[in-house]
């Protein structure tokens, strides 16, 4: 029997241009996920399906997470056609991806995000994704360029967006995730500044059922670890 093709191409129209596309998905049967880093960073057996997450039209240049690409209102649409359309060269991004050509692709959502008035949590979320490509090829120098743009997206989307809205990441993730991205920059104060917060959130009973068991379980350790590494840097000076 032929053995089943990891990956496969899928139709969609450019809300953009209106073109049909196509673009390339994983087949979720091939894969499996392994492992997550402490930043969600993922790892399979099989295609890696954050690959291909990033979709672009290969007629204007228009692009997107998978998740958001339909999702664009008339007045970026415009901003997307004046700033990246009138400068792209066409061409294709179905098929089979390396890690460097889905770090282009990121790219060209992190440039379209830029033109637009996006959100400051998806600019978060592409910047993670850039972030982690990077892991994956071992340049740390780009990883944590990365990394701390995807703290300052998530900072800014903490203090102004509406985190209640379902689909969206909600508040205490974020919360976790910026003391998570601190602690990997090495700010440790900061670090733990933001995860004391979601643990005195937990502490309030009215917060405390919005909190995951598991999330809230993996914060105190988080925080006990900086704490530890704080005391332990202390003692050698
Ligand atoms: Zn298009």
């Amino acid at each position: 029997m032929a053995q089943i093709k990891a990956i496969y191409n899928s139709k969609i129209v450019c809300p953009v241009c209106n073109s049909n596309i196509e673009y390339t998905k994983v087949r979720s049967k091939t894969i499996r996920l392994i492992k997550q880093d402490s930043d969600f960073c993922p790892y399979y057996e099989g295609e890696n399906p954050l690959l291909y997450e990033a979709v672009i039209c290969p007629e204007c240049g228009y692009g997107a997470h998978v998740t958001t690409f339909s999702k664009i209102n008339r007045y970026d649409k415009v901003k997307v056609s004046k700033n990246i359309t009138s400068k792209w060269h066409k061409r294709s991004f179905v098929g089979e991806r390396t890690i460097d050509q889905a770090l282009e692709a990121f790219k060209i959502v992190l440039l379209n995000l830029n033109t637009m008035e996006s959100l400051k949590s998806e600019t978060a979320k592409i910047c993670m994704r850039i972030a982690w490509l990077y892991r994956y090829k071992e340049d740390s120098e780009n990883e944590k360029k990365f990394l701390e743009y995807a703290l300052q997206n998530y900072k800014d989307a903490y203090s102004e967006e509406d985190l209640t809205e379902e689909g969206k990441l909600d508040e205490y993730t974020c919360l976790y995730i910026i003391g998570e991205l601190y602690k990997r920059l090495e700010l440790y104060e900061e670090s733990t500044q933001w995860l004391s917060r979601l643990i005195m959130s937990y502490a309030d009973p009215q917060q405390k059922p919005k909190i995951s068991q598991r999330l809230i379980e993996t914060t105190r350790d988080l925080y006990q670890e900086v704490k530890d590494i704080v005391a332990a840097t202390k003692e050698e000076h």
